[in-house]
């Protein structure tokens, strides 16, 4: 699993849609890759947050945050056009 992957199955982990194997596998990265592991460790405090409020609903922007920034993190910023 890369960390794009790892993102692509992030909402599907907090939807708790993930298939056993799969979540083996995300297990797997985050006990490789720090960033990936801060990131799961983050959105999980912040979905807790919203669960709380009983608002929960994983916002796409804050998905798009997490992109970018694992992104910036793991493979460097982005070349500008
Ligand atoms: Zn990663």
């Amino acid at each position: 699993m890369t960390c794009t992957d790892f993102l692509a199955k992030l909402t599907d982990f907090f939807d708790g849609t993930v298939p056993p194997e799969l979540l083996a596998e995300v297990e797997e990265h985050i006990a490789e890759c720090h960033h990936c592991e801060v990131v799961l460790d983050s959105t999980t405090k912040t979905i807790n947050i919203y669960r709380n409020q009983e608002l929960y609903d994983f916002p796409p922007e804050l998905q798009h945050r997490l992109e970018a920034s694992i992104m910036a993190r793991c493979f460097g910023p982005r070349p500008t056009k």
